[in-house]
């Protein structure tokens, strides 16, 4: 008999076809009321689920006894409960690598938009304020030679460095959790503790993952030692950083500007300022966002999800101790 998935996520057609052969595919759960009676079915039923938009919770996995395979599409796995998935062997898989380079373009494009007001004088633009030529008033700050500060330095973070000191000469230092010499090697980049971090880079830019340990890194205390001409770039986890310290901070001149992919909720709430603030370029969680790259995570995520659950080794499986 097939086993039976979940398929959360978007799937072309020959994805689709791919899980076909091997599975029963079960629709994405109409809800998520773990007492609704189709969710307990499908749940009940389920050896397998694709996609991240699952809220994973213990009363789920209860709820959920055959479950074996967890395939997020995406490198995050912030919102998961690793342990309690390992304590019930389940295999959880991540789609690393095919999003970095994109994930990356997102963090330079941030950069550049914040630097050079793209957004603000676009905006202006559109609105028939260009009667004359801008002033000094509008002037962005150059990015060519400046010094890059990296907040993490693996995948996505020397992704970033790459650009800045291979595309605009840039100075790249970085704070990470273990030193990468090869990196270092490659482009003249220095590790430095976060604090010194901070106060020497024109550009701090935030690729950590969330975790107990970089929830709120970023707060007024560091925000206070970044340069007053400061701009803060986060392609990371809003959590990564105190919001409301962030908000005060650009509106006290405290750091130049923000460039912000993500945020402490999702979708920004109504009352949220920071999409009206002229300092701040905000965007809709679209780090990985690019037709090519969303298929290539689904792919990866098929790949997982079906190697898994006929037996064999996932391409990139997060909780490795359940394999052994
Ligand atoms: P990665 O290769 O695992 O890189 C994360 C780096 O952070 C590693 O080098 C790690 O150090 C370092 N690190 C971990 N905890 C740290 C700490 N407490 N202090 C300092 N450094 C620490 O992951 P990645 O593929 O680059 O992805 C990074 C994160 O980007 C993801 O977790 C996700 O949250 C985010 N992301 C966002 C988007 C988006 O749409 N905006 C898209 C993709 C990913 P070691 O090398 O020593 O382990």
């Amino acid at each position: 008999m097939k086993k039976t998935i979940i398929a959360q996520a978007k799937l072309n057609e020959d994805q689709r076809a791919e899980l076909e052969a091997h599975f029963e595919i079960l629709p994405p759960l109409p809800s998520f009321d773990l007492d609704a009676p189709e969710v307990r079915d499908a749940l009940s039923r389920a050896h397998g689920i694709i996609g991240s938009g699952l809220p994973i919770s213990e009363a789920l996995l209860d709820a959920a006894p055959n479950l074996e395979v967890v395939a997020l599409v995406s490198v995050g796995y912030d919102t998961v409960p690793v342990e309690a998935l390992t304590w019930r062997n389940i295999l959880l898989c991540n789609t690393p690598d095919v999003l970095t380079e994109t994930t990356a373009d997102t963090g330079f494009t941030l950069l550049m938009a914040t630097a050079r007001r793209v957004v603000e004088l676009a905006t202006w633009v559109k609105a028939g304020a260009w009667q004359a030529s801008i002033g000094p008033d509008l002037y962005g700050c150059d990015v060519h030679g400046k010094t890059l500060g990296m907040v993490g330095f693996g995948r996505i973070g020397q992704a970033v460095a790459r650009r800045g000191a291979l595309g605009f000469g840039m100075k790249v230092l970085y704070s990470n959790a273990s030193p990468k010499p090869e990196v270092e090697k490659e482009l003249g980049a220095e590790r430095r503790e976060l604090e010194a971090l901070l106060g020497e880079s024109d550009f701090v830019c935030l690729t950590v993952p969330l975790t107990e340990e970089t929830e709120k890194l970023i707060g007024e205390k560091e925000l206070a030692r970044m340069k007053s001409t400061g701009i803060l770039i986060n392609i990371a986890r809003g959590k990564v950083v105190d919001e409301g310290a962030l908000i005060d901070a650009l509106e006290r001149g405290v750091i130049r500007a923000a460039g912000l992919d993500v945020f402490e909720k999702e979708p920004l709430s109504d009352t949220s300022p920071l999409p009206g603030m002229a300092n701040v370029v905000a965007l809709p969680h679209i780090g990985s966002a690019t037709s090519e790259t969303r298929t290539a995570m689904a792919q990866r995520a098929v790949d997982n999800l079906r190697l898994a659950l006929t037996g064999e080794r996932p391409i990139s499986p997060v909780n490795d101790e359940v394999l052994s």
